[in-house]
């Protein structure tokens, strides 16, 4: 028997409810938001990952998939999707139909991590982009949105971290400083963050090594050397998530060692998940779109990994959802062909509805009613059908009654709703 490859997981018909539970309510929300969805490939040129990620970072060096393609082209598998709709967006003019272009994804994403707890192999993001814009109001809304996403699937436990990291105008001081300190406590650095220190040391900021991660904690923030413009973008932000009502701490912990990152970072994470407890990251990254080979574009985005989200529902969301439909059972032939019908009329209209096409015995067909979660079963007997009835069985509240064969179908109809 073959098996699956390791770190890509199956997800399975019992767990499906709540991953299209949280896309549902994805897809709703940035449509009010006025995010629109583009899908773009699985795969892109190795060299868009190069360029939109990093030289040096752990993803670039160690974590993709890349293979040659028949022609010998150098290809890889989207370990993350803001580079993608970068290309898509620079290839395509989208700056020409609006200034400001807000677009989401959904899908999965591939990255050759060392299976663990929460991590996997083949991920699943959704994410968004607003380009063009480098007014706060952006950042603010964005952020509210992922506020609004949280509290409609009530995930409570989730915590908004926000940071602002500077800009090309005040980096060059706080890089300094940061060097300094750096220097001081070289040796307690990884062998690649001592590299680091000599090529671009800011990079050190996203070393996942412990003993670096506690240097980096007693280091200069950059959040202490805001110029004057990045303060008052700050202050702004600040005084629009007050307006809006959403809450957030601040963590000058959270900083991003790549050039382009700018001013806005910020995590939503989860307190009780442990280790892995980021659900969503995102920034600024207003340097993203030149070091693309685009024009000078601002632009802000996130992710957030489906399979955390999907770890931190509420136990009873996908129970209390589960009971719905009719289960049409049948005693004889004649019986049958009348329920075939019933199933057809009932899926007509949008109920969700089914019956035995495998001769159980109608004992058989409760039970199965019962495993297969339908909130109704509608009995039909063979002496019963003589008078025009049939007999419906409620099986959550329990209790069942006889109504009119003529009017089953409408009397289902209107308890469930299409
Ligand atoms: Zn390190
Ligand atoms: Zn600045």
């Amino acid at each position: 028997m073959i098996k699956g490859v390791r770190g890509a997981p199956d997800i399975l018909p019992d767990e499906i409810g709540k991953w299209q539970r949280v896309e549902e309510v994805a897809r709703s929300i940035f449509h009010t938001y006025g995010y629109t969805e583009i899908r773009t490939p699985i795969f892109e040129k190795t060299e868009l990952f190069i360029r939109g990620i990093g030289q040096g970072t752990d993803i670039v060096e160690k974590e993709m998939y890349t293979f040659l393609d028949q022609s010998r082209e150098s290809l890889t598998l989207r370990p993350e999707e803001t580079a993608p709709v970068i290309r898509a967006y620079l290839e395509h003019n989208l700056s020409a139909r609006a200034s400001l272009v807000k677009v989401y994804y959904i899908g999965p994403m591939f990255r050759h991590e060392r299976p663990q707890a929460g991590r996997f192999r083949q991920f699943h993001q959704i994410g968004a982009e607003a380009i063009g814009s480098d007014h706060p109001a952006v950042d603010a809304e964005l952020l509210a949105l992922l506020q609004q996403f949280f509290h409609e699937l009530e995930i409570q436990e989730v915590e908004l971290h926000l940071n602002s990291i500077g800009d090309p105008g005040c980096r060059p001081r706080f890089r300094e400083h940061f060097v300094a300190s750096m220097l001081a406590r070289e040796p307690e650095l990884c062998e690649d963050c001592r590299m680091r220190l000599r090529r671009n040391p800011l990079r050190i900021l996203d070393c996942k090594n412990e003993g670096c991660r506690r240097v980096v904690e007693g280091a200069p923030k950059p959040i202490q050397f805001l110029c004057e413009p990045c303060t008052e973008h700050f202050k702004r932000l600040e005084e629009l998530l007050h307006l809006l009502d959403v809450k957030y701490v601040i963590n000058d912990r959270l900083v991003r060692g790549l050039d382009y990152y700018t001013r806005t970072t910020f995590e939503f994470v989860n307190k009780t998940l442990g280790a892995q407890n980021a659900l969503v990251g995102g920034g600024r990254y207003d340097g993203l779109v030149e070091a693309l080979g685009g024009p000078p574009t601002p632009g802000i985005g996130f992710a957030m990994g489906i399979e955390r989200v999907v770890a931190s529902l509420p136990k009873d969301l996908q129970a209390a959802a589960a009971l719905q439909g009719v289960y049409v059972a049948t005693l004889g032939r004649e019986a049958w062909e009348k329920g075939f019908w019933i199933v057809q009329a009932l899926r007509q209209k949008g109920v969700r509805a089914t019956l035995d096409v495998e001769g159980r015995s109608l004992k058989g067909q409760l039970r199965q009613a019962n495993k297969e979660k339908f909130r109704y079963c509608l009995i039909l007997g063979e002496d019963e059908l003589k008078k025009g009835q049939v007999t419906l069985k409620d099986m959550k509240e329990g209790g069942q009654k006889s109504i009119m064969l003529d009017e089953a179908v409408e009397r289902l109809v209107e308890r469930q709703g299409p």
